[in-house]
């Protein structure tokens, strides 16, 4: 299955994408997680992303889509695969139409969750991430049992940059100028499933796996 995963910057994208990835031993192709690995090497891409990343802001659609066109070239992706992060506006939405054109492939269905501004805020806020596994938590909903420590492996937690409630705002007006109008374009072609993203992380999965099985 060939997916696209769409929604506000904590809608819950990276944490259904790992569900939906095992569930259908596909591919997770995650440009920001891309990117802040690029960051944390300090690659030449890394210099060049992070202040715009670190801003809440969009790094320029060819950098990016030579990314995902070179991701998409890669032998795990042969089953399938769920963006996650990508396309953020119609011109990458038209380049990805256009590299799954030259594979002989199109997208099966474009799952979009939705959830309203005041709790992406409280969400995104209060999200902490550990440095070593990389296993999210929440300082209120999902908190460690030491403050700051991970449960799991005992390293430190900490807040992604852009993160902090400044640039949040500046990711959902990214969010709402650039990227919401995706949903009109995958409408029209058919293939948008629109998810109700609030509740549990169980609940939203089990109705994106009823979109998935042709419920939408
Ligand atoms: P995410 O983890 O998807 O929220 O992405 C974090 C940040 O990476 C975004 O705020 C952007 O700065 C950058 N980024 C991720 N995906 C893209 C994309 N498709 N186009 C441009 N910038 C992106």
């Amino acid at each position: 299955m060939r997916l696209v995963l769409l929604g506000p910057p904590g809608a819950g994208k990276g944490t259904q994408a790992a569900a939906v990835k095992d569930r259908l031993g596909i591919a997770h192709i995650s440009t920001g997680d891309m990117l802040r690995g690029a960051i944390a090497a300090g690659t030449p891409l890394g210099r060049k992303a992070k202040q715009i990343v670190d801003g809440g802001n969009l790094v320029p659609d060819d950098v990016i889509t030579e990314m995902v066109r070179e991701r998409l070239g890669a032998p795990d992706v042969k089953r399938g695969f769920l963006l996650d992060g990508y396309p953020r506006n119609l011109e990458q939405a038209k380049s990805l139409d256009s590299i799954l054109d030259g594979m002989g492939q199109k997208l099966d269905l474009v799952v979009s969750l939705k959830l309203s501004d005041a709790e992406i805020v409280s969400r995104l806020s209060g999200r902490r991430t550990c440095d070593g596994c990389g296993l999210p938590f929440h300082i209120t909903s999902a908190p460690p049992k030491y403050s700051g420590i991970c449960d799991y492996c005992g390293n430190t937690l900490s807040q992604r940059a852009d993160d902090r409630e400044e640039v949040i705002l500046r990711r959902l007006a990214v969010y709402a100028a650039q990227t919401a109008p995706l949903g009109a374009f995958y409408r029209d072609k058919g293939i948008l499933a629109e998810i109700d993203a609030t509740g549990g992380i169980l609940q939203v999965q089990e109705r994106i796996i009823a979109a998935l099985a042709g419920g939408r």
